[in-house]
């Protein structure tokens, strides 16, 4: 039998319910259990694919393709059960499902209804992930949004209808709320205690509750909020800030037992506990010395959420490579702006400049320039640059402008007349088969040429990782591009598309088409990320 934990946030949003929910499973995972992760969005989109990452950060794309929220990233960077589609339930797609099934005359003239139709819905989709996989022991549910939010209610229903029917030693609710500090540095329990009333208004009474705090909250304030919250003692936990990294709270919860209670309630057996990579990773942390400053250049910098990925894959890279980076945000708007790249790059700019170069995905034509020239000065000044999907294009831009000297050289994304195409979409390209699909999305292999940077990284020569995108390196380029010395190191397994090409003489230049982001682990950096960081590191001599 599965059992399921539902995980809902009470007074206010931004709490870290994804890392909270995320750490349960990371421990969950060190008891060797099997544990799914669902995020169930309130919103009425149907997927995160057509958001604007202005208003909703990134979009984290699965190996199967899916286009979703950011919290499954989450997910991904704690646990490792298999996350697709359908670990991504948003009220777009019940409501999208529920209507065609109305449509269909499958409700037999029956009036449709949020209860039981739509909660039926969300039901069906929660059991769906367990019975995916038929060794998944806990399926753990993330239910966005604040209890008492109006969207919530049908997922919040679900949840209680779920722990009704599963019983309570297959079934838990855990919620998150705040603990506020007021003037004279007094903590408030007031909202907790509020909170918890909202949930029991939605019929769930709370198994366990963890409190956010600046501080970790003594036995005396535990025992005060299990009293009115109707909780037994042991199980009033502190998720309390901390300056050192997210990926400590796994840590902080096994500290306070959070998961043996979580086991007890569950009626599994307890086991032992195996958290040595999360304990390695924390040494790694606290072991960094000096720092790097990578310069990430691409248009949604005011968002921290919109290139989440990648700045945790840089983190995951310092980690591993002994060193702190530091992120350094830059408008590719500023470099179009100035004629010297080295004003805003380079030792001479304000802050110092930076010691690697990152250009992430995107998409659109606004900021192209910036991003070449800002390839053009690292590709000239030696310094790491490291490109990603769209990073990819401009140093193949880039290369056809400014060293093969064809001034129009360009995307068609950005200019559909260039005389020098050499990024197209695959339907442009008479040589090669079209695929289908309009966007290339989620896992595909690639293989990595011997002798080259990305081989070296990946150590293997067949390696499987994620796409999102329309345009490709033009093959009828190829002859050009190698010939002045561009090197063409990774491609689709029949040869028909280029995925990586790498920099001759230079420390280490390379750009991928796919997005090896979405991969990287605190405990296991992705390569790339790894080997980037590691020549940023050597430029500066730490
Ligand atoms: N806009 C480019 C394309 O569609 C790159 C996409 C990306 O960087 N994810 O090919």
């Amino acid at each position: 039998m599965n059992k399921f934990i539902f995980i809902s946030g009470g007074v206010c949003s931004s709490l870290g319910k994804g890392v909270a929910a995320s750490s349960i499973g990371a421990l969950l995972e060190g008891r060797g259990l099997n544990v799914r992760m669902v995020k169930c969005d309130p919103y009425i989109n149907v997927d995160a694919g057509t958001m604007s990452p202005y208003q909703h950060g990134e979009v984290y794309v699965t190996d199967d393709g899916a286009e979703t929220d950011l919290d499954l990233g989450n997910y991904a960077r704690f646990t490792s059960g298999h996350l697709s589609k359908a670990n991504s339930v948003t009220t777009g797609q019940v409501y999208e499902s529920v209507i065609r099934k109305e449509r269909e005359g499958r409700y037999l003239g029956r009036c449709v209804q949020v209860i039981p139709h739509i909660t039926d819905e969300i039901k069906s989709r929660i059991t769906a992930v367990a019975r995916e996989d038929p060794d998944t022991d806990v399926v753990i549910v993330e239910i966005g949004g604040t209890v008492g939010d109006i969207e919530s209610i049908p997922f919040l229903e679900s949840a209680r209808q779920m722990i009704h029917e599963a019983g309570k030693s297959n079934a838990i609710s855990v919620h998150l709320t705040l603990i506020p500090e007021v003037a004279g540095g007094e903590l408030k329990t007031k909202p907790t205690q509020h909170s918890v009333k909202a949930m029991q208004e939605q019929g769930i009474q709370p198994d366990i509750l963890i409190c956010r705090a600046p501080v970790m909250l003594n036995e005396t304030t535990r025992r005060k909020i299990a009293l009115f919250t109707n909780m037994e003692n042991d199980s009033v936990f502190t998720s309390y800030d901390i300056s050192t990294t997210i990926y400590e709270i796994p840590l902080i919860f096994f500290e306070q037992k959070l998961d043996q209670v979580v086991l007890k309630k569950l009626g599994v057996e307890s086991r032992h506990a195996n958290l040595g990579a999360w304990k390695t990773m924390m040494e790694n942390f606290n072991s960094r010395k000096g720092k790097v400053r990578i310069g990430i250049v691409g248009k949604y910098m005011s968002l921290h959420d919109a290139y989440k990925s990648v700045y945790e894959a840089l983190f995951h890279a310092g980690l591993e490579t002994g060193v702190e980076v530091e992120l350094v945000k830059i408008d590719s708007a500023r470099l179009e702006e100035t004629d010297n790249a080295d004003n805003v790059l380079g030792s001479q700019a304000a802050d110092g400049g930076v010691d690697g170069v990152l250009v992430p995905g995107g998409f659109g034509q606004r900021g192209i320039n910036g991003m070449i020239k800002a390839a053009q000065w690292a590709r000239k000044n030696k310094v790491p640059y490291f490109g990603i999907c769209l990073g990819m294009q401009i140093m193949v831009i880039d290369w056809g402008r400014n060293v093969l000297g064809w001034d129009d050289a360009d995307s068609t994304e950005f200019n559909q007349n260039t005389k020098h195409p050499v990024v197209s979409l695959l339907e442009e390209q008479e040589e090669v088969i079209n695929y289908g699909g309009t966007m290339r999305l989620g896992k595909w292999e690639s293989v990595t040429e011997p002798g080259s940077r990305i081989f070296a990284a990946y150590r293997e020569k067949n390696i499987w990782e994620r796409h999102r995108h329309r345009y490709e390196f033009s093959n009828r380029y190829r002859g050009d591009m190698a010939e002045s010395g561009l090197l063409l190191t990774a491609f689709i397994p029949d040869k028909t598309l280029v995925e990586c090409v790498e920099w001759p003489d230079h420390p280490w230049g390379l750009g991928v088409q796919f997005h090896p982001e979405f991969k990287s682990k605190p405990t296991a950096a992705s390569p790339l990320f790894r080997d980037f960081v590691a020549a940023a590191r050597d430029r500066k001599q730490i």
